[in-house]
C-alpha cells in the first residue's frame, strides 16, 4: 500500500513516521517525484493497522497497490534505475551490449572474443563458467577455472563480465570476482539463491524463465530487492510456445510491457531467444526498436567447434555489423537516449 502524506507533511515528522512503521514489521520506502511525499509499504502486512494509520494526522489517504510486486514496480519507484557497473551504464537512458560466447572455453578463446566485441563497441562480456545443460553428459563449463580466464579478459580488455551462478556454493566466488551476477532461465524461480544473490548487494541479470509470465518475473526480482539489491537487469529471453521452426519465441511485447510496469532496466537476448545465428540481428533490431535498454548476445569466434549454442552464435565480424546497425536503428526511433 502507499501512504500518500499531507503536502505540508516536515522531513522531520516523516521520520518519526518511518521509524513507527517499521516497528510494524513491514518495509518502508520513501516515494519521490510526486506533488505529495509518499511512503510505500511492503511485506506482510496482514497485521499493519491500516485502520490507524490512516487517521494519522500525516496521512492524507492510503492507496492499494493491486499487483503482486511492490518494490519492483514503478508505484513505488517512478524513475527509471540506472545499474551502473564500473563504466558501463544501463537503463535511464543508457543502452548497454553484453557479447561473449556461451561458454568460456580456454584463454586463447575468451581473450579473442573479448578484443574483437570490446573493438566493435560492446559494453560487457559475457561467458559461461557454470552451465546448465538439459544432457548430463552435454559440457558443463569449466567451472572456476573459468572464471579465472573472465578475470583475465576483464584485465586486458576493461570489460565488466556477466556470468551466472548455478549453486549457493559459488557466492563468495562470485562476490569476489564477478561484476555482474547472471541468474538463468532454469533458476529464476531459485527462490533461495535469489534471496542469496540479492544479498551480495552487487549487480544482478535476472533472465526471464522459460515457462514464466512477467508477473513472475517481476516477482523474482521483488525476492531480489528484498534480499539487498535494486541493481537489477531484467532479461527477455524466449519463452516456450507450440512454435518449433525457433528454439523459443522471443516475446518482444515483454519489452515495453515490462518498461511499463517496472523501474528497472530491461533487455533482450536474441540469441536463445531464436536459437539460430541468422535469426539473431533481425530480432536484436526489433528488440532495440521495441524500447531495450540492451540486449546480450552470444558471439563465437568458431561457432562450427563451439563446445555449446554455436547454432545461435555470430561471428565477431557479423556482431561488428549488428552493433552498427543498432545505432542506426536508436537514431531512427530517436530515443531520447543520454550519451552511452
Ligand atoms: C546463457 O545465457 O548462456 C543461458 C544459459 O541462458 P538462459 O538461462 O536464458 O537459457
Ligand atoms: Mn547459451
Amino acid at each position: 500500500m502507499i501512504l500518500v502524506l499531507k503536502q505540508d507533511a516536515t522531513m522531520n515528522a516523516i521520520a518519526t513516521l518511518i521509524d513507527l512503521l517499521k516497528t510494524m514489521g513491514v518495509s518502508v520506502q520513501e516515494i519521490k517525484g510526486g506533488a505529495n511525499p509518499m511512503l510505500g509499504i511492503a511485506g506482510d502486512v496482514s497485521a499493519f493497522p491500516e485502520d490507524t494509520i490512516a487517521r494519522n494526522e500525516l496521512v492524507e489517504t492510503i492507496l492499494h497497490v493491486r499487483e503482486p510486486y511492490k518494490r519492483a514496480g514503478r508505484r513505488f519507484h517512478p524513475e527509471d534505475t540506472l545499474v551502473t557497473v564500473g563504466n558501463a551504464k544501463i537503463g535511464a537512458g543508457h543502452f548497454a551490449v553484453m557479447a561473449g560466447p556461451c561458454s568460456v572455453e580456454s584463454e586463447d578463446q575468451i581473450l579473442s572474443i573479448a578484443r574483437d566485441i570490446a573493438g566493435s563497441g560492446a559494453t560487457f562480456l559475457r561467458g559461461g563458467a557454470f552451465k546448465p545443460r538439459s544432457s548430463p553428459y552435454a559440457f558443463p563449463g569449466l567451472g572456476l577455472d573459468g572464471l579465472e580466464l573472465l578475470k583475465v579478459a576483464r584485465q586486458k580488455t576493461g570489460l565488466p563480465i556477466v556470468t551466472e551462478i548455478m549453486s549457493s556454493e559459488h557466492l563468495e566466488a562470485f562476490a569476489k570476482d564477478v561484476d555482474v551476477i547472471q541468474i538463468g532461465a532454469r533458476n529464476m524461480q531459485n527462490f533461495t539463491l535469489l534471496r542469496e544473490v540479492g544479498a551480495l548487494g552487487k549487480p544482478v541479470l535476472l533472465k526471464r524463465g522459460l515457462s514464466s509470465t512477467i508477473e513472475e518475473l517481476l516477482m523474482a526480482a521483488e525476492y531480489l530487492i528484498n534480499g539487498g539489491t535494486e541493481n537489477i537487469i531484467l532479461c527477455e529471453r524466449g519463452i516456450r510456445t507450440f512454435e518449433t521452426a525457433t528454439r523459443n519465441t522471443l516475446d518482444l511485447s515483454a519489452i515495453p510491457v515490462l518498461k511499463q510496469k517496472t523501474h528497472l532496466p530491461v533487455i533482450a537476448d536474441p540469441s536463445h531467444g531464436t536459437g539460430y545465428w541468422h535469426l539473431v540481428e533481425p530480432m536484436a533490431l526489433a528488440a532495440v526498436a521495441a524500447g531495450a535498454d540492451g540486449l546480450i548476445i552470444e558471439v563465437h569466434n568458431t561457432p562450427q567447434t563451439a563446445l555449446c549454442d554455436g547454432q545461435q552464435s555470430i561471428t565477431p565480424e557479423v556482431f561488428h555489423h549488428l552493433m552498427k546497425k543498432i545505432q542506426r536503428v536508436r537514431q531512427a526511433i530517436n530515443v531520447n537516449n543520454r550519451e552511452d
